[in-house]
């Protein structure tokens, strides 16, 4: 059985998701039954959690953003080309 020190070392120096299955369920078990760290280790866990799930999603928004990066570029071009043509006229 690991120590309350052991989970937090390895949950601090480690990454959660890239350890090998055994010790991801004997860390698991142990935040699920420990009464002094699991609380906090819990969060820790739930976090790295959180953001696996974000990297997994950012492909995919990364995705759509350009098509809207470059909308908005053309939509700035087009408004700088009508605000100096119209500048321009003004002289
Ligand atoms: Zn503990």
């Amino acid at each position: 059985m690991l120590t309350c020190k052991q989970v937090s070392n390895a949950l601090s120096r480690e990454e959660y998701e890239k350890m090998p299955p055994m010790r991801r369920f004997f860390l698991r078990l142990h935040v699920k039954l420990c009464f002094v760290c699991g609380k906090f280790n819990r969060q820790v866990m739930e976090s790295q959690e959180m953001c696996r799930c974000y990297r997994e999603h950012e492909e995919e928004l990364a995705a759509h953003r350009p098509k809207l990066e470059d909308e908005r570029k053309d939509e700035l071009k087009a408004l700088l080309a009508s605000q100096s043509a119209s500048s321009k006229s003004g002289e």
